[in-house]
């Protein structure tokens, strides 16, 4: 048999099938055609050697801004590269008013699969430093839903940036939530609330949001967190996970305390999904990329399995495409990242400038995206080492 492509000696991580296992992994055709524990490559069109190195399925972002016409907005196809992410979620950088154009310019143009949240903000983040909601003639909630119904292929769901100082306080910051939930529920879509400084509590907003609607920013610090004056998770927080609210990441340049993650991890409260919330003004730090993200989770105890659980099945389900994507089952899309796991010192911050040291860092060595090798190399520039390391 020969192959395009074959992956080869790496150790497999595929949370979709539970596998975890030194393999090797065939490409043909853009698609998944054969885990072994070994393949013959002497006919493959490439090899990759990926001895020492972890494979897995292409990683999926679920936060990330990449309109254009944002002052957030970053090229979804060089994300690809450096992070090993094959899909990414844009968190709503874009409105009912220029969604089309995301569409027409961005989302149809990049190779990256891009998926999108359609913002309540008829204008989404063009002016985001303005608040996009203080102003309620803003709030376009049929306009979300004629997106969504325009462009039901890319357009899967509906978001909102809950905070006070964006859609206003009282009665003003209910209406706004309000629309977007309802907007969400006319849509047959889900919401992705961006916490911080809401003019609701965070119990309140949890109990306003249904199954696989998802809170993102989840480890704030601030006055909106999942934990009380005493560190303590909410009552209403560990609920709303149970039932089955998505708590998703986000890390962002001001929405990860290592504190609060601490005290969400020792109480149960593990997020559903990590994300990066990868924009123009944190690619280069604290955030850089996933991989990035995802060794800060590793450093805090979380299982490699379950870390890469969280960046791939977990996202793919929420997408509603873990039929695809999200796993490296034989005949999916050949989505695949090649991870190099460093050991030494490696410097993480978190999103208020605290620095840890981690002896593991998670870097994308090389990425397949729909069966092609992606040009532009791996993570590697991203690797901070302490300030007295030789
Ligand atoms: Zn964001």
């Amino acid at each position: 048999m020969s192959y395009d492509i074959v992956i080869r000696g790496g150790e497999v991580i595929d949370p979709s099938q539970q596998m975890r296992q030194l393999a090797d992994v065939a490409v043909l055709n853009g698609r998944i055609a054969a885990i072994e524990p070994s393949i013959d490559c002497a006919s493959a069109r490439t090899v990759i050697d990926a001895r020492g190195q972890i494979v897995t399925p292409g990683l999926i972002d679920l936060h990330v801004h990449v309109y254009p016409h944002s002052p957030f907005g970053l090229d979804p196809d060089s994300l690809c590269a450096a992070g090993g992410v094959t899909t990414l979620l844009d968190a709503g950088t874009a409105g009912s008013y220029n969604f089309d154009a995301f569409r027409r310019e961005t989302i149809d143009r990049a190779q990256t699969q891009v998926l999108s949240l359609v913002n309540l903000s008829c204008i989404g983040l063009i002016a985001a430093n303005l608040g996009e909601l203080l102003d309620r003639r803003y709030a376009d909630p049929q306009g979300v839903v004629a997106t969504i119904t325009r462009h039901p292929d890319v357009a899967v769901g509906v978001k909102i940036r809950a905070g006070a100082h964006i859609i206003g306080t009282g009665e003003q910051g209910w209406a706004n939530l309000n629309d977007a939930i309802k907007a969400a529920r006319d849509s047959n879509t889900w919401l992705m609330v961006h916490i911080g400084e809401c003019p609701m509590s965070l119990p309140e907003l949890a109990e306003a949001l249904s199954p696989g609607d998802c809170i993102t920013h989840c480890f704030k610090a601030g006055s909106t967190r999942v934990t009380d004056d005493n560190g303590q998770i909410f009552e209403a927080i560990h609920a709303a996970a149970e039932r089955g609210v998505i708590f998703d990441v986000g890390h962002g340049f001001g929405s990860f305390q290592w504190q609060v993650v601490e005290a969400a991890l020792e109480q149960g409260l593990e997020p559903t999904t990590i994300s990066t919330d990868i924009h123009t003004k944190n690619i280069n730090g604290p955030v850089y990329d996933m991989p990035t993200t995802m060794s800060k989770f590793l450093m805090l105890g979380v299982p490699l399995e379950r870390v890469i659980e969280m960046s791939t099945t977990r996202p793919a389900q929420i997408l509603k495409r873990d039929d695809e994507i999200g796993t490296l089952r034989v005949s999916t899309v050949a989505d695949i990242a090649v991870l190099e796991r460093l050991t030494g010192e490696f410097v993480l911050t978190d999103s208020y400038r605290q620095d840890r040291t981690a002896s593991e860092l998670l870097v994308a060595a090389t990425t397949v995206r729909r069966g092609e090798i992606v040009p532009g190399g791996g993570g590697r520039r991203m690797v901070r080492l302490p300030e007295d390391s030789p």
